[in-house]
This record gives structure tokens, C-alpha cells and sequence, in this order.
């Protein structure tokens, strides 16, 4: 857990977050401000700053992924958009790498 970082106190439920899934590596929590019926953000328990940086823990990003998958199953969804965004001028504003599962409402592409 590295100190100053938001989604490190959610999975360590030390700031209060709704989860949905989690197990021995990853968490999986509904964003604050959600843009669709379903928005939830999975992360894994090791501090890694984004995408870049998980490429290099295959556990972790096996765990993320595979909560990405039942945080569809449990939401009922067979369809949904995966987002990771990486670096400040692609969106990324908390730097604890996350994957947004958005789903429940129809999706055009390409996003904005
Ligand atoms: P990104 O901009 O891709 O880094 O995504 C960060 C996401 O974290 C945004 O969608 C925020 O709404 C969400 N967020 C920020 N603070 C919290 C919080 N305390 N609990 C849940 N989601 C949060």
C-alpha cells in the first residue's frame, strides 16, 4: 500500500468505497460518479501506476481481468466497455491503475 493513495484506503477499507467483488489480489468498487447504470472500477491490490507498470505483475493483471469478468457476471451483463486509461492527457487522474467496467445503457463508439 503506498501512502496518499485513494484506491490503496478503498481496497484496505480504510475510506469507504461500495464493493462488488474482490479476492486476494484485486477489488472491484462502484465509481462515484457514475456515467452509466453500471460503473465499477477494478483494481488490484498492489500499487502499480497504470497500465504500463501491471504489464510487469502477470498476477495481477490475470486478477484484474478476471474480476473484470465477474463483475459482468454479477451485473448481469453480456455486453460492456473496459476502459484503462493511461496517462493524465488520456484521463487519468487517480494513479493506481484501475479498469472501468461500464455497462447497462447503450454505447457508441468512438468515445469522446
Ligand atoms: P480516471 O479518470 O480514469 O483516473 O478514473 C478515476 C475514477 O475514479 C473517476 O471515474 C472517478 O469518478 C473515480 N473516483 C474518484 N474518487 C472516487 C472514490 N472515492 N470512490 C470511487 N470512485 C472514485
Amino acid at each position: 500500500m503506498l501512502n496518499d493513495c485513494l484506491f490503496c484506503a478503498i481496497a484496505a477499507g480504510e475510506i469507504p468505497g461500495t464493493i462488488v467483488h474482490q479476492d486476494e489480489l484485486a477489488v472491484a468498487f462502484r465509481d462515484i460518479d457514475p456515467v452509466a447504470p453500471t460503473h465499477v472500477l477494478v483494481i488490484p491490490r498492489r500499487h502499480v501506476r497504470d497500465l504500463g507498470e501491471l504489464a510487469d505483475h502477470a498476477d495481477d493483471a490475470q486478477a484484474v481481468l478476471a474480476a473484470v469478468r465477474e463483475v459482468a457476471r454479477i451485473e448481469g451483463l453480456a455486453d460492456y466497455r473496459t476502459v484503462l486509461n493511461t496517462g493524465a492527457g488520456a484521463g487519468q487522474s487517480v494513479f493506481h491503475v484501475h479498469a472501468h467496467v461500464i455497462g447497462g445503457r447503450g454505447l457508441s463508439w468512438p468515445p469522446g
